[in-house]
Formats: C-alpha cells, sequence, structure tokens
C-alpha cells in the first residue's frame, strides 16, 4: 500500500507542513503523499484509525490534539513522555510510536540561526501549555543557569516547574508579578496570546539590549510581542518560523531516515509570509 504522510488539528487547511515536508522530499527524490487533515478532539482517534488502515505510515500532530496523540501511542521517546505531548507519530506494526521534536526543534534554530547556545544562561519563558513544556525541558537539559516560567494561570507554571523537578534552576512566577529588568538573556513567548492580535503587555519599563526575545508563533501572531519586545529595548527578536522548519525535519528524519537541508525551506517560507504581509 501507499505510504502516507499527514498533519493532524483544528484549524489546519493553513498549515505549512504538507508545503514544508513535500519541500524536504523532494530533495532526497522521494514522492511524498502528506496532506492536512482535519480533526478535532471527539474525532481524532476515528480519523486517525481511518488514516492508518489507507496506509498512513507517519504524522504530525497540532493543536488541540499533542496531549491526546500522546495518551493513544503505544510508545513514547522519553523526551515525549516527560512534555506530555506528542507532535509526531510513527507507525510500527499496528500502534503507533510517539516523539516530541518542538524542544529539539527550538534549540536547534536558536543554536544554528541565533547563534544563541541556552548553555548558562538566564531565560524567561512565557507560557506552560504544550510548546511551552517542550522548550522547558529542553533548555534544562541544554543547560541553562536559571529558568523562569510565568504564565497567566500560575498554577500550570507551578505545575510545570515542579515536574522538571530542578528547583535551584527552575522557578515559577505568576505573571503580574514578574520582574524583567535587565535580568534576561532570553525571553521566550511560548503563548497563545498573539492570536487574538491584542497588544501585548507585561511589568517591564525597559530590556536590556542584550536581550533576545523570541516567539514560538510567526506571521502576524508573532507582531504583538515582537512589538513589544522591540518597544522595551531589546536588539534582537525572532519570530518561530525557524523551529517550525527545525521541528518538521526532526520528524522527517525519524519517518525517512536522512535530515533534509532546512536552509532553502526556511527561505521559502520567509518570502511566502513577507509577501502576505504586504497584501
Ligand atoms: P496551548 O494551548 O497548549 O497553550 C497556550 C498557552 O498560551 C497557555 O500557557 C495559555 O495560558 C497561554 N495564553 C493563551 N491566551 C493567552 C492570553 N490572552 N494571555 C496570556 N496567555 C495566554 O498552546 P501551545 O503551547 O501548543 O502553543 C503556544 C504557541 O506556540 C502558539 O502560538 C503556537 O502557534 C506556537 N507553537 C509554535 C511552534 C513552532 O514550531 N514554531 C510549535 C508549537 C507551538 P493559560 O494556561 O493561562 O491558559
Amino acid at each position: 500500500m501507499h505510504s502516507r504522510y499527514a498533519v493532524f488539528g483544528q484549524p489546519i487547511a493553513h498549515s505549512l507542513s504538507p508545503r514544508i515536508h513535500t519541500l524536504f522530499a523532494a530533495q532526497f527524490g522521494i514522492a511524498l503523499d502528506y496532506r492536512a487533515i482535519e480533526a478535532g478532539r471527539e474525532d481524532f482517534v476515528q480519523v486517525l484509525d481511518a488514516f492508518a488502515r489507507n496506509g498512513g505510515r507517519g504524522a504530525n500532530v497540532t493543536l488541540p490534539l499533542k496531549e491526546d496523540a500522546a495518551a493513544l501511542c503505544a510508545e513514547c521517546s522519553e523526551r515525549a513522555r516527560r512534555c506530555g505531548s506528542v507532535n509526531t507519530l510513527l507507525r510500527v506494526g499496528d500502534m503507533w510510536h510517539g516523539d516530541s521534536t518542538d524542544g529539539a526543534g527550538l534549540l536547534r534554530d536558536l543554536r544554528e540561526h541565533h547563534d544563541f547556545d541556552p548553555r548558562d544562561q538566564r531565560i524567561l519563558l512565557l507560557g506552560a501549555g504544550g510548546a511551552a513544556r517542550a522548550a522547558a525541558f529542553a533548555f534544562i537539559d541544554a543547560g541553562a543557569a536559571e529558568l523562569v516560567i510565568a504564565n497567566r494561570t500560575f498554577e500550570r507554571a507551578d505545575t510545570l516547574a515542579a515536574a522538571i523537578d530542578a528547583p535551584s534552576r527552575v522557578a515559577a512566577r505568576a505573571w503580574t508579578e514578574l520582574s524583567i529588568g535587565d535580568g534576561f538573556d532570553l525571553v521566550v513567548n511560548a503563548t497563545a496570546a498573539g492570536h487574538a492580535g491584542a497588544a501585548f503587555d507585561l511589568p517591564c519599563d525597559r530590556l536590556a539590549s542584550r536581550t533576545f526575545c523570541y516567539d514560538l508563533s510567526y506571521g502576524k501572531a508573532a507582531s504583538p510581542f515582537l512589538d513589544w519586545a522591540r518597544a522595551t529595548g531589546a536588539s534582537h527578536v525572532s519570530d518561530g518560523l525557524g523551529m517550525l522548519v527545525e521541528q518538521a525535519a526532526e520528524s522527517f528524519a525519524i519517518w525517512h531516515g536522512r535530515r533534509p537541508d532546512t536552509a532553502p525551506v526556511h527561505a521559502e517560507l520567509r518570502a511566502q509570509l513577507v509577501a502576505a504581509s504586504k497584501k
């Protein structure tokens, strides 16, 4: 049977994953069948079963399904188990194996494209959802000196900090009690707040010019945080398009055993985003 790949989520129509994986596959002469399939939490299991019966061999999973994907896997990688989130499914026999490539994709983008190594750095992470969980474990594994996690719902930040279990390096803060000052080398926005389009507001008058501000989202959703960061003094800012491409490359390597060149794919998507922003 023809091998199929797909990304599942809701909404999914505007996902960049089919384009990214098609471009990766072309680098190796692979004729890839990769689609975007709409599924919500109620019908995900049935839709995924049907996909597997029809030759589905690998899948990406995005909002709001990453925790559901973790729950249905027969086996999960250590990194997926720890962050309780699966974004990559691999069919093995008649079961799914799960992995989480978000943290690795973020680290790779920071190191390769922004010359930022989290080792010994002081990092503020905004958010405590699925992407923030992956980022938090990745930063600690990469040797961050200090990780402060702040979230609108404080309890989720507290639960995440406790799960990481490195009290000398990780602390949770209530959003309203944040004191940013000049203390951080990296501020990461892993909230979904930007999708609502409202202006970003944090209790901070001035960031140190060395502070690098990174938003996991891209396109219009990244603008509120990145505009705030520029206005507050950050000299280096980035959206999460590079992370998107790098986490996809990790998934591709899991399925096909080969690592694609991400640079031309990133460049094409960036050009598309710039063109779309001018319309
Ligand atoms: P989740 O739904 O799991 O988490 C959402 C987070 O955003 C929670 O911490 C939530 O806080 C917070 N939040 C939502 N609305 C607001 C608001 N108005 N003000 C403040 N905080 C808010 O989403 P994900 O973790 O999966 O995704 C988070 C972001 O990361 C999204 O923008 C997504 O697009 C992006 N992302 C990018 C990836 C990439 O490859 N570049 C990969 C994965 C995600 P609370 O707990 O209080 O509800």
